[in-house]
């Protein structure tokens, strides 16, 4: 078989931690399996790159940025080589040069558009682990450049897509998906599978487990992932095209505190008003989540919408810019809001499931401020305050907990 294991900066963070993972490879490699590692930096070092590229020049070239951080990954993969080869293991580290990963040219935010297979290949002939940098790429001027924060996943992914592996593990400090966030939610259960599709949502909501683009990508190209903790044995999560499982109506439970809503109120009511409001927001970049539009009083209407907390302040000051061709009576920003959704492959042939959770929050005395669905998801904005109680309450009503 051939493995691709992709550890998280906290399974590398120290000696420890390195040769425990370290050990945990060469089992598999000892059974006679291919082995390729994927490595994150060592702890919250990205972070601290961060920081020190900041006190120098806060507002750092993209480029040189990437230069940067390469280091990072580069650092974590040589150190395990030298563990496995303490251990009498023969091993080899690569980064994204060494291997030729070939991503789109935008740095700090990269897309893989090739891998090289002949070196790792011919490694692995060699009967080493091969042990390679996530989360960075090269373009076509030769320069390094990142996928992203969060990146590795994706890198281990893409390798696991190009190289046709039997699986692929992401090792991360939890020990699966869960029902909701453990932390909020007493009653969370670990789930043994969930679909590409529930993931992306879970992910993109918040769960943070796994780096969006992964999921897309393996989805893209039906890369079955196991998620599972770097630091017990636990079975851990699969994730892939169609979880079987007691097809429950809701798989999870999710929340997001970064959201403001914006209300831009008093707008004429003709036709364009919606285009020219979010066609500013598109052009500033932008990414709008949530959007209400309700009837106002006298040939007006209002329109509400989501951002990230940290775009707010970009939303509203564009909208002051466009004062004239907008025209508003006024303009409300709200930011002690928190999206709360139920997530479930299940919803897809079931009618019901919003009018569930709404009676659940109504039974909670939560206040539902706006709505959003999809195929396989209800989100309502919230009160921040009542996040907690909202995520509990929905986790009951649909009988989630063991
Ligand atoms: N080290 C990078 C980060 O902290 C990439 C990763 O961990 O996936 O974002
Ligand atoms: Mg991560």
């Amino acid at each position: 078989m051939l493995i691709v294991k992709k550890f998280g900066g906290t399974s590398v963070a120290n000696k420890e931690r390195i040769f425990h993972v370290a050990k945990r490879c060469i089992k598999d490699y000892r059974e006679g399996h291919d082995v390729i590692v994927v490595l994150s930096a060592m702890g919250k070092y990205t972070d601290e790159l961060v920081d020190m590229a900041r006190d120098v020049n806060p507002r750092p070239p993209k480029r040189e940025m990437d230069m940067l951080f390469t280091i990072g990954e580069q650092m974590s993969v040589a150190l395990m080589a030298m563990a496995m080869n303490a251990l009498g293991v023969s091993a080899i580290s690569l980064n994204a040069f060494q291997v030729a990963m070939h991503t789109t040219s935008s740095y700090g935010n990269a897309r893989i558009k090739r891998i090289d297979s002949d070196r790792i290949r011919h490694e692995l002939d060699q009967r080493k682990i091969v042990l390679i940098t996530g989360f960075q790429g090269i373009n076509k001027y030769d320069d390094y450049t990142t996928l992203g924060r969060g990146g590795s996943d994706t890198t281990a992914v893409a390798l696991a897509a190009a190289l046709h592996a039997d699986e692929c593990q992401i090792y991360t400090d939890v020990d699966g998906i869960y029902t909701a966030d453990p932390r909020v939610v007493k009653k969370a259960r670990k789930l043994s599978e969930i679909t590409y599709d529930e993931m992306l949502d879970l992910a993109t909501l918040g769960a943070g487990v796994l780096h969006n683009r992964s999921v897309e990508m393996a989805k893209k190209y039906g890369v079955q992932l196991v998620v599972r903790s770097s630091l017990t044995e636990e079975e851990g999560t699969i994730v892939k095209e169609d979880a079987k499982m007691e097809r429950m109506l809701v798989s999870g439970v999710a929340a997001d505190k970064n959201t403001a809503r914006i209300s831009v109120v008093g707008l004429i009511d003709k036709p364009g008003t919606a285009f020219a409001l979010f066609d500013i927001l598109a052009k500033a970049n932008i990414n709008v989540d949530m959007i209400l539009q309700s009837v106002g009083r006298n040939q007006t209407k209002d329109i509400s919408f989501t951002v990230s907390n940290d775009s707010a302040a970009d939303a509203l000051n564009v909208i002051e810019k466009n004062k004239k061709r907008l025209n508003p009576e006024h303009v409300e920003c709200e930011r002690n809001v928190a999206k709360v959704s139920v997530v479930g492959a299940g919803m897809m042939s079931n009618p019901g499931v919003a009018a569930k959770m709404f009676e659940c929050l109504f039974n909670s005395n939560i206040n539902i401020k706006m709505i959003s669905t999809s195929e396989i998801r209800v989100t309502v904005l919230i009160d921040e305050k009542d996040t907690e109680k909202a995520m509990n309450a929905a986790h009951d009503a649909f009988g989630l907990e063991d």
